[in-house]
C-alpha cells in the first residue's frame, strides 16, 4: 500500500471541512472495503484519507419528525442489536445479518455499504423498498435525495468528490411498513448475493388488498432496481399466494441479470421469481399479524 496523509474528523461538519481542504481525498469509515481496495490497486491510492469513524453525530439511530434516521456510521452489528430497528423493520436486521461475517459486520457501516454501490449491495434493496432518503453534506450545506436515485451505476453514486453521506431516513409514512428481505448466495455466510430481493407493502384491513407495493431487486442489473411491472400488477389486488407468485414471475421481466462464474443469467431469473414471491408472501403475513394486533394501518 502507498503512503498517504491521514486526518481524523470529530464530526460531520469537520469531515466536510477536511474534504474541502484536502481535495481530492478519500473517506474511510469501517475500512472493510476501502482498505482492500487500496491494497489491491495501489496505483489508485489517494494522497489523503479522511477518517470519519469518530464522527459521533453520524452514529445515531432515532425516530424523529422525519422518520427513522440511521446515521451513516451505524455498523451492521449495531443494526442487528437495535431494539428499535428490530421492532420496526426486521427486514433491515435480516439484511445486515447476511453481510460478511462478524468481523465485517462489527466494522462495516451502513453508509460505507451504500457508497460502495455494488449491484449486490445487501442493505440497498430493503431501504429502497421502504422509500428511504439519504442526507448528503457538502460545502454548500445539506441535500436530500431518494436512495433509489443515489445509486447511479456499478460502484457509482450521486455523491460529489467533496460530499459525505450523513444519514439514511425512512420516512414517517413508512414506519412499521411490512417488509421482507431474502438473499441467495453460493454459501450461507461470507457470500455475495447471486440475487437479493426486498418487498414491502400495506394490506388493506377490510378488503385484503395490497397497496404501495415495492419489489426491489439486487445483483440483476447495474444498480439495485425496482421491479415496476410486478409492483403495478400487485397494486390493488387481493393479497393471495397466487397473486404474489404472479408478481414474482413478472419481476423477472424487470431483471437484467448477467451470466458469470457464480451463476447463469437463467438461474438468476429463476431466483428472482422465487425470492420475490417469498418476500411478498412474508410481507403479507407481517401485515396480517399487525392487523391482529389492532395496528392502525
Ligand atoms: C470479507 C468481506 C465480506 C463482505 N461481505 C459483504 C456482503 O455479504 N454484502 C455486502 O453488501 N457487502 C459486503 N462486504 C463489503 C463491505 O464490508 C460493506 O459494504 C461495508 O458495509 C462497507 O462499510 P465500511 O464502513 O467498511 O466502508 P469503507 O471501507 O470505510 O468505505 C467504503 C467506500 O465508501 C466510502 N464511504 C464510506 N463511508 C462514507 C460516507 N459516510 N460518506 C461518503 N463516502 C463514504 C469510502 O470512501 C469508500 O469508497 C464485504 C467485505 C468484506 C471485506
Amino acid at each position: 500500500m502507498r503512503a498517504f496523509e491521514y486526518f481524523t474528523a470529530t464530526d460531520s461538519k469537520h469531515a466536510v471541512a477536511l474534504l474541502a481542504e484536502h481535495a481530492p481525498a478519500r473517506i474511510i469509515a469501517g475500512g472493510t472495503d476501502l482498505l482492500a481496495d487500496l491494497k489491491s490497486s495501489p496505483s489508485h491510492a489517494p494522497k489523503t484519507v479522511v477518517d470519519i469513524s469518530r464522527a459521533t453525530d453520524m452514529r445515531k439511530i432515532e425516530v424523529n419528525a422525519r422518520g427513522l434516521c440511521i446515521g451513516a456510521l451505524v455498523t451492521h452489528s449495531e443494526i442487528m442489536a437495535s431494539k428499535l430497528i428490530k421492532e420496526m423493520f426486521p427486514a433491515l436486521v435480516d439484511a445486515a445479518h447476511t453481510i460478511g461475517a462478524v468481523q465485517t459486520r462489527n466494522l462495516g457501516t451502513l453508509g460505507g455499504n451504500l457508497v460502495t454501490a455494488v449491484p449486490s449491495v445487501d442493505s440497498g434493496p430493503t431501504l429502497v423498498a421502504l422509500d428511504a432518503q439519504v442526507t448528503i453534506a457538502g460545502p454548500a450545506g445539506k441535500r436530500s435525495l431518494p436512495l433509489a436515485e443515489f445509486f447511479v451505476g456499478p460502484r457509482r453514486t450521486a455523491l460529489k468528490q467533496d460530499e459525505l453521506l450523513v444519514e439514511i431516513v425512512i420516512p414517517t409514512a413508512n414506519l412499521d411498513k411490512p417488509a421482507h428481505f431474502l438473499k441467495m448466495g453460493l454459501r450461507k455466510g461470507q457470500a455475495l448475493a447471486l440475487v437479493n430481493v426486498a418487498s414491502s407493502l400495506w394490506v388493506d384491513a377490510k378488503k385484503n388488498t395490497c397497496r404501495d407495493v415495492r419489489i426491489v431487486l439486487g445483483a440483476v442489473a447495474p444498480t439495485v432496481i425496482r421491479a415496476k411491472t410486478a409492483e403495478k400488477f400487485l397494486e390493488g389486488r387481493v393479497a393471495t399466494p397466487e397473486n404474489c407468485a404472479e408478481a414474482g414471475r413478472l419481476a423477472v421481466e424487470d431483471a437484467r441479470p448477467i451470466s458469470d462464474m457464480r451463476a447463469s443469467a437463467e438461474y438468476r431469473k429463476d431466483l428472482v421469481a422465487v425470492l420475490a414471491k417469498r418476500t411478498l408472501e412474508a410481507a403479507c403475513v407481517q401485515a396480517r399479524a399487525m392487523k391482529q394486533k389492532g395496528a392502525r394501518k
